[in-house]
């Protein structure tokens, strides 16, 4: 299967060839720095899987130097078509994915585990298994985080009775 994912702005494009060795949520430190957010629906893809096509503009690169991995983002819209981790692989965000899909994730490229889920922001409630380092490794005894119990935030009156309603 070949996939031909373009930025928000439609200025840059990359080819994904074949499917993903791995699809997963991320919860590392180094793809918060890649990709902005708490946690990365990602998906994994080997080396020579991901290209930019001939003929298609450039990608804009960011090396980030603590982490070994290396952003390849639209100079225009700044979109991250896709990021180089520290053993080489390609990750393409879920995002990118989804903007080619008319905006929702297909079924066949959603994640499947939490990855480095012992640097989490959060913790999260779902039966996928959560690796507190790479796939295989060891597991995160998530029962025992999801009863842990949290202090409630004090919740406006406003926003309580906007909820009710
Ligand atoms: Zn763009
Ligand atoms: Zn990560």
């Amino acid at each position: 299967m070949t996939l031909s994912l373009s930025c928000r702005c439609g200025a840059s494009r990359i080819i994904a060839s074949g499917m993903p060795v791995m699809r997963a949520y991320c919860h590392s430190q180094a793809c918060r720095d890649l990709f902005g957010g708490a946690a990365t629906t990602m998906t994994t893809w080997r080396r020579g899987d991901v290209e930019v096509p001939a003929g298609a503009r450039p990608l804009a690169t960011y090396k980030h130097t603590n982490h070994n991995t290396e952003r390849h983002f639209c100079a225009t819209c700044g979109d991250v078509l896709f990021a180089v981790d520290a053993l080489g692989f390609r990750l393409i965000p879920g995002a990118t994915l989804a903007h080619a899909s008319h905006g929702s994730l297909p079924e066949r490229f959603a994640p499947t585990m939490h990855v480095n889920y012992a640097q989490r922001q959060f913790d999260i409630a779902d039966n996928l298994p959560k690796y507190l380092e790479r796939p295989g490794g060891p597991l995160h005894d998530s029962l025992r985080a999801v009863a842990r119990v949290v202090r409630q935030p004090e919740i406006p009156l406003s926003m309580q009775q906007v909820r009710s309603a």
